[in-house]
């Protein structure tokens, strides 16, 4: 098999979209093609309130009602697993930064350990497709924050707090925006050959 050119260095990804994009389903994909860790915010946040730590507790009201969760806390919990990642094959970080804060917050903790991204996909879908998909998945996966009213709200976050990242990342000529609009095979595809282009 052709090796691709990133194997041998190591490749940090950030995975940016609204809830319903599809985040979940090509970090785990893009990881495993990339053979780096998959780092899903949103996913180490659902642990901690499952298992009942401190954490969890000061979080789940927020996640419940679809608000972020304080920048300290989820630096925090993701700080350490993004530099160690780093230091070894790389990450695909998804669901983090989702603010402009978040990310210069998280520049310049990455930056002494030259762990910075080296791309950042955006998944672009419209918005009515994206309540739909999220519908779906309530049925599927019942997770509490994929109720009409919750889901609204996600989205009004990600229009006000997260959004401005696409031109944020843009600006440092880091942004690949892709349609994922398609079927996840299409999106990956379309994913890893923006890729091919980095590094
Ligand atoms: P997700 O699984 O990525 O949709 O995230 C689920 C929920 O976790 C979000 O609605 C937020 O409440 C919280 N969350 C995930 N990532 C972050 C983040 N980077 N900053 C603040 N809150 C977050």
């Amino acid at each position: 098999m052709a090796v691709p050119q990133w194997q041998g260095y190591a490749m940090n990804v950030l995975l940016i979209g609204p809830p319903g994009s599809g985040k979940g389903t090509q970090g785990d994909r893009l990881a495993e093609r990339l053979n780096v860790a998959h780092i899903a915010a949103g996913d180490l946040l659902r642990d901690e309130v499952e298992n009942g730590t401190p954490l969890g507790e000061r979080v789940g009201e927020l996640m419940r009602k679809g608000d972020l969760v304080p920048d300290a806390v989820i630096i925090s919990l993701l700080m350490p697993r993004v530099l160690a990642a780093a230091d070894r094959n790389g990450y695909l970080l998804d669901g983090f930064p989702r603010s402009v804060e978040q990310a210069v917050e998280a520049r310049k903790l990455a930056e002494m350990a030259s762990a910075g991204p080296d791309a950042v996909i955006y998944l672009d879908v419209p918005r009515e497709e994206l309540s739909r998909r999220i519908l779906a998945r309530a049925d599927v996966e019942g997770r509490s924050d994929d109720n009409p009213e919750t889901v609204r709200n996600r989205l009004k976050v990600f229009d006000e707090a997260t959004h401005p990242l696409v031109e944020y990342y843009r600006e440092r000529g880091l942004l690949h925006v892709v349609n994922a609009d398609q079927d996840e095979d299409a999106v990956t595809a379309e994913i890893m050959s923006a890729l091919e282009s980095v590094g």
